[in-house]
């Protein structure tokens, strides 16, 4: 990695303040007599991505004082038998949110399995109506990613009412949301995808640039207005320069890019560790939120 003009935002070191803090606050649950908050942690299949993440987060739980429950199974589960696990999962008062690892098998209907879990144990915020929540400005479950990305931009620039934001890529797991948490915090917001025209010029006007595409060092230096904060997204997995194995790189070409911006997060360390402290902040939602409220299966919602 080159010098740089600009500041790195430490992903990895705002993580670690968060983390410290939840488990701060588990402690103080527990000694109020609540038990540990539990998360279960649904992976089908063998995604080695997927594994590696669900490893991670199953870790963090643990140095949080969250529980985690892992429940593993073959890439030949069928969409029944997942339905009548998250079906289990919603009706286990022990369980206070659920996460099930994307991607699916091809052979299972992602949007169905997100639908079934329980909008009160939905901690990765992607289930209908958190997303409605949150598009319309009411309190829920916000998305890992995008949350992350929100408190690194403000722990990083302060109030950001009237900036000029770029979200860069539409998914329902970044770009949405994101644009979305943007809005409510008052920045004026462009979202960019695959079928925009002259992403170089929507970039130069913005400045806070975020970059959820996966395309590997797709948004170049010489794209960015000088003195933008810069949030890159992207993990890509590319040859080394030498030849010999792989690295990861972000969305953002890094060294041309830090010359320019003001405030740049790097890939890896930027927005990978707030994923998942953000993860363990909706665990700790999920079990407050449990502690407050009847979990009843047959409750309607949304409430
Ligand atoms: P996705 O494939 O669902 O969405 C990509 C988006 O990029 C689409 O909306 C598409 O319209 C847009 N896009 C594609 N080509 C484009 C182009 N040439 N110009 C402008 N927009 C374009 O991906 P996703 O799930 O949103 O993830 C995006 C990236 O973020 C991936 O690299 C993924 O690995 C990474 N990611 C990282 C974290 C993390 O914790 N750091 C979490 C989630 C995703």
């Amino acid at each position: 990695m080159m010098t740089t003009g600009g500041q790195i935002i430490d992903g990895k070191a705002h993580a670690a303040t968060l983390r410290a803090g939840i488990a701060q606050q588990v402690i103080a649950r527990m000694a109020a007599g609540a038990r540990a908050p539990a998360l279960a942690v649904v992976l089908v299949g063998d995604d080695p991505a997927s594994q590696v993440y669900v490893r991670n987060k199953i870790g963090a739980c643990e140095q949080a004082g969250i529980t985690s429950i892992e429940h593993r199974h073959d890439t030949s589960l069928s969409q029944a038998d997942l339905l009548a696990l998250v079906a289990r999962l919603n009706a286990d008062p022990a369980v206070d949110g659920i996460l099930v690892q994307l991607p699916l098998p091809a052979h299972i209907d992602t949007a169905c399995v997100i639908a079934a879990i329980h909008p009160d144990k939905d901690v990765d915020g992607f289930h209908p109506v958190n997303a409605g929540r949150l598009a319309t400005g009411l309190d829920g479950f916000v998305p890992c990613t995008p949350l992350g990305c929100l408190r690194l931009l403000e722990s990083t620039l302060g109030d950001i009412t009237g900036a000029e934001a770029l979200v860069i890529g539409r998914s329902n797991i970044v770009g949405r949301p994101l644009a979305s948490l943007l809005i409510s915090a008052s920045a004026t917001v462009t979202v960019a995808h695959s079928r925009s025209r002259d992403l170089p010029d929507l970039t130069r006007r913005a400045d806070i640039v975020i970059a959820a595409v996966g395309r590997a060092e797709m948004v170049r230096g010489h794209w960015l207005k000088p003195g933008a904060t810069v949030i890159d997204v992207g993990i890509n997995r590319v040859p080394r320069d030498s030849g010999v194995g792989t690295k990861l790189v972000g969305d953002v070409a890094f060294d041309e890019a830090a010359q320019v911006a003001a405030h740049i997060t790097p890939v890896p360390g930027g927005v990978g560790p707030m994923t998942i402290a953000c993860l363990l902040e909706n665990t700790l939602k999920a079990a407050s939120l449990a502690a407050a409220q009847d979990h009843s299966p047959q409750r309607p919602f949304p409430r």
